[in-house]
């Protein structure tokens, strides 16, 4: 079952679900003419028109700006609108695997149930190395115009 967007002959616009892609396009509900598909609204991949995904919210509240009410609201209609768009669209879920950890290393590149674990450490270890590496260096200027 796929759901698809159609316009008739006539300009009407209207959703349909269909069985499959090779389906046969449906008649228009308002005016019965033939109908072609026309490209979906939302646009899988494009998170500027499917909004925020997943892996871009807060994982906990204590993540939140430190759970000050306002953020917290603020994500909470995030998550409830993708929760509306991902019934509509499952395959925009993405990977909705438990995550294992997501801190420290694994910050920004979260493990997940049935991730190749020692995969996952190297890459996320050796990231998180060139992230201190640039902050090392970084912090040579501050040291110069220490007051003596
Ligand atoms: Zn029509």
């Amino acid at each position: 079952m796929i759901i698809y967007d159609f316009k008739c002959d006539e300009g009407h616009r209207f959703e349909a679900v269909v069985d499959s892609m090779t389906s046969p396009n449906p008649d228009c509900k308002a005016c019965g003419s033939g109908s072609r598909r026309v490209p979906s609204r939302v646009k899988i991949g494009n998170s500027a028109s499917a909004g925020t995904s997943r892996d871009e919210m807060p994982r906990s509240w204590t993540g939140i700006s430190g759970g000050h009410p306002e953020a917290v609201s603020h994500w909470r209609k995030k998550m409830e609108s993708r929760e509306k768009l991902e019934e509509k669209y499952p395959e925009l879920g993405g990977d909705r695997r438990p995550i294992l950890a997501h801190e420290g290393i694994f910050n920004g590149r979260p493990l997940r149930a049935g991730d190749d674990i020692g995969a996952a450490v190297k890459d996320a270890a050796q990231a998180a190395t060139s992230v201190t590496g640039s902050a090392h260096s970084h912090a040579h200027p501050a040291t110069k115009t220490k007051v003596h």
